[in-house]
């Protein structure tokens, strides 16, 4: 998270400055202590809040298109007319101010009243809402259909102990301990009961019944529903090894597991992370935070190769051994007896704790039953709507006909699950929204993010601009001279442009 204690910066807009000294698309000042951006559109200006509403990113090293300014941490993106947070990351709006021009000069002095977001308006909106997941999918369906002034009933329900939290920060800050359990929930209690959201912890769906168009939970009861949203996310894949079933052998997926692996890691000397990819490299990283030495077991080459390539996978490692991780690649553990655990290549480890990152599974066990197309994923057409009428599905567990790759695909993404959920919710409404959002993601390893967007499975070029050792760097993924997807660190920009440029050819 950001610092927010940096003094203003840029000019008192409420002192005014004469249009000559705007020059550029934006502008930096403040008004008392509060951070304002102004943002030129075509012949109109606009000031802002100058920071996200989702980690607190830096609006004015962003990028404005149209009426709209995108963030270049996660790629949130604002209406510059109303401040609504149009596009996940971000779901809380940020204020927009009151511009006063006077001769040549424009001052700032107030927020206006917070305008209402844009309701397109419910075409046929049903009676009653299910929603299946308390995930990222789940949660921003829920927001956005009381977004939408739904005033239908809304019942979410989710096996988690905990309402949807910020499931990104579990293998980052809080895991490190450098964030508060308070920043993780994506809203407090109070909203889900202001909101009437029948939020329902704890609470298994085991079967859908699409005839009499009901959900049964483990308890027995049946909840009725007109619409259907299956966001039941992914399952991490455990080990079927010996002793992979001891308490300090953990995988990461809730906040409980969390807070299991933080108890487990206090007073530990030594971490096994099994699995090289993102989630078990992060988990290293966190780890290091807390002093603890860590070795990661990693059947592959080069950590994240099969997704970032050779020489990005070579940095990962090399960022990684720079803060003392131990890596033991082209290997496997084939046993864990308590602290001990054997390697394939006959090496013995000792840890205190392990993690075991090896990847996830959709979790397609309700779909399958209730009978919904599956292809390595629930099958959902250009509205996010399954085989069976009614019943949609998004995340993890959704294979949408992806636009950009010309493919259906299925991805393991934050923002993706959120959109893809702001999506169903609006076209459970009635709305037809083809969900044609170019997937992005990130991932944080210690001060370094990399940042992703498209969609590569395979490629034929790999094209560096930059130096990836500097930390300065855009990698283009390429097949047959086409760019699919574009990773890069620290040229938020040039995502955000790459972004854009793949939304256009696709428009
Ligand atoms: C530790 C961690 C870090 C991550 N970091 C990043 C990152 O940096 N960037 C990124 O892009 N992605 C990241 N991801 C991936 C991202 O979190 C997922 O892609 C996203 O959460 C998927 O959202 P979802 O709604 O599909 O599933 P989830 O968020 O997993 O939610 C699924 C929900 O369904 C509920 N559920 C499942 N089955 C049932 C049932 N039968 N009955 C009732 N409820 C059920 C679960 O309890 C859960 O509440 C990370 C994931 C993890 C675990």
């Amino acid at each position: 998270m950001a610092d927010q204690q940096a003094p203003p910066a840029g000019p008192d807009l409420s002192q005014g400055i004469s249009l000559s000294e705007f020059a550029g698309a934006t502008l930096l000042g403040h008004v008392g202590d509060e951070d304002v951006l102004l943002v030129r559109s075509g012949s109109e200006i606009f000031a802002i809040d100058a920071h996200c509403s989702h980690y607190h990113g830096p609006l004015a090293e962003g990028l404005v298109d149209g009426e709209s300014i995108r963030c270049p941490w996660h790629h949130a993106c604002f209406d510059l007319r109303t401040g609504e947070a149009a596009r996940a990351p971000a779901l809380n709006s940020i204020a927009v101010w009151k511009i006063e021009h006077e001769g040549n000069r424009i001052f700032v002095r107030q927020k206006r009243e917070q305008p209402k977001p844009r309701v397109k308006g419910s075409v046929d909106a049903p009676a009653r809402i299910v929603i299946v997941g308390g995930g990222a999918a789940g949660f921003a369906a829920a927001e956005m259909l009381r977004r939408q002034d739904y005033r239908g009933s809304i019942v979410m329900l989710s096996t988690e102990a905990a309402g949807p939290v910020d499931r990104p920060n579990l293998s980052k800050d809080y895991l490190a301990g450098t964030a508060q359990e308070d920043w993780l929930p994506l809203r407090s209690d109070d909203f889900y009961a202001e909101t009437s959201i029948d939020l329902r912890l704890n609470t298994e769906v085991t079967s859908i019944d699409t005839k009499a168009r009901n959900v049964v939970l483990a308890s027995g009861e049946a909840v009725p529903y007109d619409r259907l949203l299956l966001a039941t996310g992914a399952e991490p894949v455990r080990l079927p090894i010996s002793g992979a079933d001891q308490p300090h052998v953990h995988v990461l997926r809730s906040l409980d597991d969390c807070r299991t692996i933080i108890a487990s890691a206090n007073g530990a000397r030594r971490a096994l992370v099994i699995g090289a990819s993102f989630i078990g490299l992060e988990v290293a990283a966190s780890l290091r935070a807390r002093d603890i030495e860590v070795h990661v077991v990693g059947l592959e080459q080069r950590p994240m190769e099969r997704v970032l390539g050779p020489e990005m996978g070579d940095f990962v490692r090399a960022l990684h051994e720079e803060h003392g991780v131990v890596f033991h690649l082209g290997d496997t553990v084939t046993a864990i007896d308590g602290k001990r655990a054997t390697l394939k290549s006959g090496s013995v480890l000792e840890a205190d704790v392990v993690v075991v990152g090896v990847g996830v599974r959709p979790r397609l066990a309700l779909a399958e039953k209730a009978g919904l197309a599956i292809d390595r994923g629930v099958t959902v057409n250009a509205y996010l709507e399954t085989s069976i009428p009614g019943i949609y599905a998004a995340g993890d567990i959704a294979r949408w006909p992806d636009p950009h790759s010309g493919e259906p695909i299925r991805v393991e993404h934050w923002v993706v699950a959120e959109r893809q959920g702001q999506t169903a919710a609006r076209n459970m409404l009635g709305q037809r929204e083809v969900f044609d959002a170019v997937p992005f993601f990130w991932s944080q390893h210690y001060d370094v993010p990399i940042n992703y967007v498209g969609h590569a499975e395979k490629w034929d070029a790999i094209a560096v601009d930059g130096d990836i050792a500097a930390k300065d760097c855009l990698l283009q993924y390429k097949s047959g001279g086409r760019v699919l997807a574009v990773a890069s660190i620290y040229r938020d920009v040039a995502s955000l442009e790459a972004e854009l440029a793949m939304e256009r050819a696709r428009r």
